[in-house]
């Protein structure tokens, strides 16, 4: 399907291409941009994307890096939001990282994160082996990264109490645990706005995952933000359903949004591969022509 840019969207799931969600220590992963970076040559990417929680911290490390090893790279980041109870990433990149408003809602998010993850190791150190100091000793990176849960999986982790952070994940750090505090997050409709200010391109990520959300979001909810500026949707990631893949790619056809791929990289920190789900080069071509910034080579 074609729209008015000329974007025709993959219908397939691309075999080459750029990896274009990807962690690094700068939020919850556990390697360095230069790692991302390598590990992306190595793997036959031909481009990639640094997208840490909530921050543009990592994006001057990852462009030494990727010009090291001579990939492009997109700068990204992913976002937490809400939209009416539901839990939603988003995937914005190529925006000005010195826009006020953009900047004004990572400060509030890492105030909002630092004060529920203190809580919640309140909670959590009645009845493990935990404190904030060993929570802390958790962070590769000081103050440039966002704390949060994972930090407190590997104290746990680190004190005996569970084998890795999956388990930990799977119980006193997950979601349905007693010791759980929700994080407040802006709202998409002001994600979407911040990144339209910023000059950025914003895409819902793994937007069919039923593994991390008891409801999704609803086509409803998906096209009011599509009318505010939403410009695209992740579907090749393996969180999404099969099922939740074909709704995901109706919808794009239907209103012309762009269809992305990303790993959803953590580096030891989850089971997922670098480029093990990719976005195609048309993709990303869009994704720079819309795009604030220019591509990083
Ligand atoms: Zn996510
Ligand atoms: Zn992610």
């Amino acid at each position: 399907m074609e729209g008015m840019t000329g974007y025709v969207m993959p219908l397939e799931p691309p075999t080459v291409g750029w990896d274009i969600h990807c962690h690094t220590v700068f939020s919850d992963g556990t390697e360095t941009p230069a790692t991302l970076a390598e590990c992306s040559k190595a793997c036959g990417l031909r481009g990639v994307s640094i997208s840490d929680h909530d921050t543009t911290a990592g994006w001057s490390e990852a462009q030494h890096a990727a010009r090291a090893v001579g990939l492009p790279l997109l700068r990204g980041t992913e976002i937490t939001a809400a939209d009416d109870g539901v839990s939603v990433h988003m995937l914005g990149y190529q925006y000005d990282p010195d826009n006020a408003h953009i900047k004004k809602l990572f400060a509030d998010t890492r105030q909002a994160r630092l004060h529920r993850t203190r809580r919640m190791v309140e909670l959590l150190s009645r009845d493990y082996p935990i404190s904030w100091q060993s929570v802390v000793a958790q962070i590769h990176e000081g103050d440039n990264t966002t704390i949060g849960r994972p930090h407190i999986a590997d104290a746990l982790v680190a004190a005996g109490v569970y084998e890795n952070r999956s388990q930990a994940f799977a119980d006193a750090v997950n979601s349905s645990s007693k010791y759980y505090i929700p994080t407040p997050s802006p709202t998409a409709h002001e994600v979407v706005a911040a990144m339209k200010e910023a000059g950025g391109v914003i895409v819902i990520a793994h937007a069919g995952d039923l593994s991390r959300n008891r409801r999704l979001l609803s086509d409803e909810q998906i096209i009011a933000l599509v009318r505010e500026g939403l410009d695209g949707l992740e579907v090749w990631h393996r969180g999404n359903s099969a099922e939740q893949r074909v709704r995901l790619l109706d919808l794009a056809r239907r209103y012309g949004l762009l269809v992305t791929g990303g790993s959803d990289w953590h580096g030891k920190g989850k089971p997922n591969a670098l480029g093990e789900n990719l976005t195609d080069e048309a993709t990303v071509e869009a994704i720079v022509s819309r795009g604030a910034l220019p591509l990083y080579r």
